[in-house]
C-alpha cells in the first residue's frame, strides 16, 4: 500500500497534487511519501513485536538524509555499506549504536572512521577483513563488535544480479567453514563476537529461501554456542520483495515474514536484526517524467520522455518492471495502444519498457513510474551530462525539495582543465 492515489482525476502524493510539484521543480523528479515510509517501517516493527529486535533500514536503497531522518525518528537503525553512508546516517542524526556496517570491501580507513565514531557492529565477510579489523581496533585501543556473514548456499530465486546467498557469490563465508572462522575471530585481539549475519539477496518473492537460510543460521547458532561463542544477535539481512506489478500476485507481507522469523528463532533467546531496504523505500517513491515527443515509427510507436536510464537504471540493469501511469487519470474505458517508452540517452538500452499499453497521451503530459523509491535516485548518474534529478519529500500537504537539481554550471565547473594543456 502507498499514498499515491488519484483524487478528482489527478495523481497526488499524500495531499499534494503532482502537477503542482512539477510546475515548481520541473521534470523529471523523484517524490517520496513520508506516510508510506512510516507505514512500511511500522509494519516490520509490528511483525517482530515480542522479539527483541532492531530494524536496520538498508540505506543503500535510498540514502537521502530526509528519508533517513523520517525512519531514524521512529527509532530505526541503519545498515550501511560504506564510510560515506555511515557519515550520512550520522549527519541525519542516527546514533552510532544503531548502525551496522555491511559489505565485503571495508577499508582500514572506513573501519577507523566508524570505530571512532561509534558503531553497533561490523558484519565481517572474510578472514582478511577480520585480521585488518583486529589490527585497526587494537591500534585505536578499541574493541570492534562483530558478526560474521555466513553464506548458506541457498538459491534466493531472484534476479542473478541481486542474488547473494549461493556459494558462487562473492558474499560471506561458506557456512561449512563458519566454526573455523569464528574460532579465528575469538583468537584475534580487539574483536568481540556478538552474533551471526546472513543476507541471501534482494527482491525475494517467496519465503522458502528465507526459511532455508534461517534454519541453517539457527543450527549454526547452537553449534557456535556449544563452541563457547557469545551469539546474542542474529542479523537476518534484508531482501523481502515488493509488488512491482499491481496485476501480479503479491510477495509475502512483512507480517508473514515476521511470523516466520518468530517461529524459527523464537526459543533461541537472541536479539533479531533485519535490514530491509526496498520494502521500506520502494513503494514510497515515484519518478515523475514529462513526455517530450510521441514518435510514430515503422510498426512501432514511441513515447520519448525527459527521464532516462541515468535517472532510473533498474529497467536497463535488471530488466525491471515499473508500472507507468499518467498523472492525469485516463477516462474509464478509453482505448489503449502499445508504445515503447524510452528516454533520450543515446543507447538502445535506454528503454523503460516495450509495447506497454497506454491511453492516448500528448507532448507535455506527465507520467509517473511507480515503485521507484528504492534503487532509483541512489543509482542515478549524470551520463550524457544530464543533471541528477531533484528529490522531493511530501508529508500531508507539505512538500520540500530534499535534493535540488544541479545547474549545468555546477556540473561543468567540476571538471578541471590543467593549465599546461
Ligand atoms: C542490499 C542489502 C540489503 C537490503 O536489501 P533489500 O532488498 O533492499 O531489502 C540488506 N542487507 C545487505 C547486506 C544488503 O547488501
Amino acid at each position: 500500500m502507498d499514498h499515491f492515489l488519484y483524487r478528482d482525476g489527478i495523481l497526488h502524493a499524500e495531499d499534494v497534487p503532482l502537477p503542482g510539484i512539477a510546475a515548481e521543480v520541473g521534470t523529471p523528479f523523484y517524490v517520496y511519501s513520508t506516510a508510506t515510509l512510516t507505514r512500511h517501517y511500522t509494519l516490520f516493527k509490528e511483525a517482530l513485536e515480542g522479539l527483541p529486535n532492531l530494524v536496520c533500514y538498508a540505506m543503500k536503497s535510498n540514502s537521502n538524509q530526509a528519508v533517513i531522518k523520517v525512519l531514524a525518528d521512529l527509532g530505526a537503525g541503519m545498515d550501511v555499506v560504506s564510510g560515506g553512508e555511515y557519515l550520512r546516517a550520522r549527519a541525519a542524526g542516527v546514533p552510532g549504536a544503531r548502525i551496522v556496517f555491511s559489505g565485503i570491501g571495508k577499508t582500514a580507513e572506513e573501519m577507523r572512521l566508524t570505530l571512532e565514531g561509534g558503531i553497533r557492529q561490523f558484519n565481517v565477510e572474510s578472514e582478511p577483513e577480520l585480521e585488518v579489523l583486529s589490527q585497526v581496533a587494537v591500534s585505536l585501543g578499541k574493541t570492534a563488535p562483530i558478526t560474521i556473514r555466513v553464506n548458506p548456499d541457498v538459491d534466493a530465486r531472484t534476479h542473478a544480479k541481486i542474488a547473494t546467498g549461493k556459494s558462487e557469490n562473492k558474499f560471506g563465508i561458506p557456512i561449512a567453514r563458519a566454526r573455523e572462522v569464528y574460532a579465528l575471530a575469538a583468537r584475534l585481539p580487539g574483536l568481540q563476537i556478538v552474533g551471526i549475519d546472513v543476507h541471501i539477496g534482494s527482491q525475494l518473492t517467496d519465503l522458502a529461501p528465507f526459511e532455508a537460510a534461517y534454519l541453517k543460521t539457527v543450527e549454526l547458532t547452537r553449534m557456535l554456542r556449544a563452541d563457547g561463542h557469545d551469539i546474542r544477535r542474529l542479523d537476518l539481512g534484508g531482501g523481502l520483495g515488493i509488488p512491482y506489478e499491481r496485476s501480479n500476485t503479491a510477495p509475502p507481507l512483512p507480517t508473514e515474514y515476521g511470523a516466520l522469523i518468530k517461529r524459527i528463532t523464537g526459543d533461541l533467546d537472541v536479539e533479531v536484526e533485519i535490514e530491509p531496504g526496498r520494502l521500506i523505500s520502494g513503494n514510497a517513491g515515484l519518478m515523475v517524467a514529462g513526455l517530450i515527443y510521441v514518435k510514430h515509427g515503422e510498426g512501432r510507436d514511441f513515447l520519448i520522455l525527459d527521464a532516462a536510464m541515468n535517472d532510473l537504471i533498474r529497467p536497463a540493469m535488471y530488466d525491471a518492471h515499473h508500472d507507468i501511469i499518467p498523472v492525469i487519470e485516463p477516462e474509464p474505458g478509453v482505448e489503449q495502444a502499445p508504445y515503447d517508452i524510452v528516454g533520450p540517452v543515446c543507447e538502445s538500452g535506454d528503454t523503460f519498457t516495450k509495447q506497454r499499453h497506454m491511453p492516448p497521451l500528448d507532448a507535455g503530459d506527465l507520467l509517473a513510474f511507480r515503485s521507484a523509491g528504492a534503487y532509483g535516485a541512489v543509482m542515478s548518474s549524470e551520463y550524457n551530462t544530464r543533471p541528477l534529478i531533484p528529490e522531493v519529500l511530501v508529508k500531508g500537504d507539505h512538500f520540500a525539495v530534499i535534493r535540488p537539481r544541479p545547474t549545468f554550471d555546477d556540473i561543468i565547473n567540476r571538471d578541471i582543465v590543467p593549465e599546461w594543456l
